[in-house]
């Protein structure tokens, strides 16, 4: 495992990928999921150059923040977050990915000293086992969502199915990008809802393609 060359060769592809789209390669973020090493090679892995780091679980994210908190480093908590994990975690958290229901939004409200930039969590594909808010579901809570001035919702996440072929994850993300900007053209009070979180190791190109601003990449650092 050679964490600088694999850095590079992440860095590129992205930049390729955004080329590609026509994008500029500073409007994609790459975000380091450290969840499958420990601090010590989560902070060799920053030594190369890693600005975002993110842990999908709330007792790892606070071992890595520990650990590193006193380097340059945004903070994304990316997984499923309980309700009475909230206050244990939420004040160092820069971006939440993974807003998925108001009763959650309504305890960030509660605990978080200040704005936390979240994303709504989107179930697109709509398969019983993913969490995230229907398409359907989407409008009753963004109006609830909204009049919580500590969750700034940012934009959208999404994920794709474990076993949905290209042309399915191209359409997956496609339709959260035009979903995104139906609601950024709504105006709607602490939703600016400019950013994408879509795409992982297996797909990040495709997200890219499709406008992804947060790309979450673990396993490709670590092989
Ligand atoms: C683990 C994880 C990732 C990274 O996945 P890889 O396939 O290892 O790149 C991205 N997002 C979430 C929510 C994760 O839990």
């Amino acid at each position: 495992m050679n964490l600088q060359e694999n850095k590079n060769l992440i860095f590129e592809q992205v930049a390729l990928a955004a080329e590609a789209a026509n994008r500029s390669k500073n409007s994609v973020n790459v975000i380091a999921v450290t969840k499958y090493v420990d601090s010590e090679t989560a902070k060799k892995l920053v030594d190369t150059g890693i600005e975002h780091i993110g842990e999908n679980r709330v007792d790892k994210f606070l071992d890595k923040y520990e650990a590193l908190k006193d380097q340059q480093l945004t903070w994304h908590l990316i997984g499923s977050l309980q309700r009475r994990k909230v206050k244990s975690v939420i004040n160092f958290v820069d971006y939440f990915h993974a807003l998925d229901s108001v009763k959650l939004a309504a305890e960030i409200q509660k605990r978080a000293e200040k704005p936390v930039k979240c994303f709504l969590q989107v179930n697109i594909s709509e398969e019983e086992s993913k969490h995230g808010f229907k398409v359907t579901e989407v409008e009753e809570a963004i109006a609830e969502i909204a009049n919580f001035d500590k969750v700034i919702v940012v934009g959208l996440m999404t994920m794709a199915p474990i076993d949905a072929s290209q042309d399915e994850i191209d359409t997956i993300f496609a339709r959260t990008n035009q979903l995104r900007r139906q609601l950024q053209d709504r105006k709607i009070k602490n939703m600016p809802l400019t950013e994408l979180s879509m795409g992982m190791s297996g797909d990040y190109q495709i997200a890219i393609k499709n406008g992804s601003t947060f790309v979450r990449i673990g396993t490709s650092f670590f092989k």
